[in-house]
């Protein structure tokens, strides 16, 4: 059985001290949830402050991304030992944004992704086609390739170690939601590639993310379908009691 995972994704907002205030208060809320993993992403500068706020919690601390390199002349770069000493145990990888602004391909997407389970931890690959993409018929082959890419040679075993957030990149920050039957739809689609790379067992025991406009309005509805198994939130992320919102949907319905 699959166990609901609920990230947010704090992005490039709150400072170090608010990042700390609201790490605080989702410890406080999320005191009472069993079954669901919650996981929270701040700025690299607030990751060692949000670790002591979480330590001895149910909330586990990631990194927004890291370089496949060790260390290095790498201006501006944050390598995976950096970030697991301050107890990071997820990194999100593929990030639109990234893809977007910061040139991140499926090649370096597979190249973070094998750095990040060398150091044990767990992988948050972001998926995700644009408007044009889908509209031009090509959903399966941009998802396909963004899958095949990011687990090119990754074993069975690896792979049981990470996590999908599928995010349609026109759902991301703009309020507009796919809705829940184009989310199943392209959900159920992105475990059958990794079923025709990993078998059945591999392919059904993987969590796949739901990422893109989740609210507390449309989270039970999403969370309700057969092949999303959590959420990555940005915006409502930002705020404690709909981050909570959205985690409470996930644990109600707790497969
Ligand atoms: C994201 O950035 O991963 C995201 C899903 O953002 P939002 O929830 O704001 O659409």
């Amino acid at each position: 059985m699959r166990q609901f995972i609920i990230a947010g994704n704090w992005k490039m907002n709150l400072s170090v001290d608010q990042s700390v205030a609201l790490a605080k208060d989702i410890v406080e809320i999320s005191k009472e949830i069993k079954k669901t993993s919650i996981v929270i992403a701040p700025t690299y500068l607030a990751l060692s402050k949000v670790a002591d706020v979480i330590k001895g919690s149910n909330v586990k601390l990631a990194c927004q991304d890291i370089h496949w390199q060790d260390q290095g002349a790498f201006t501006g770069k944050v390598s995976i030992d950096m970030v697991k000493d301050l107890g990071v145990e997820y990194v999100i990888i593929g990030h639109s944004e990234q893809r977007q602004y910061f040139g991140e391909t499926n090649e370096t997407v597979n190249l973070k992704v094998k750095k990040t389970l060398s150091a044990g931890l767990t992988p948050i690959i972001c998926i995700g086609e644009t408007l044009d993409e889908r509209n031009g018929g090509n959903l399966e082959s941009v998802l396909s390739a963004q899958i095949k890419g990011a687990y090119q040679d990754i074993s069975k075993e690896e792979a049981l170690n990470t996590v999908i957030a599928y995010e349609p990149v026109w759902a991301i920050g703009t309020g507009v939601v796919a809705t829940d039957e184009q989310a199943q739809d392209t959900q159920a689609f992105v475990r059958s590639v990794l079923q025709d790379i990993y078998g059945e067992e591999v392919a059904s025991a993987l969590r796949i993310q739901y990422g893109g406009s989740m609210k507390p309005d449309n989270a039970a509805g999403l969370l309700g379908q057969k092949d999303i198994d959590g959420g990555l939130i940005g915006g409502a992320a930002l705020k404690a009691d709909s981050f909570f919102a959205i985690i409470s949907a996930a644990e109600a319905q707790s497969k």
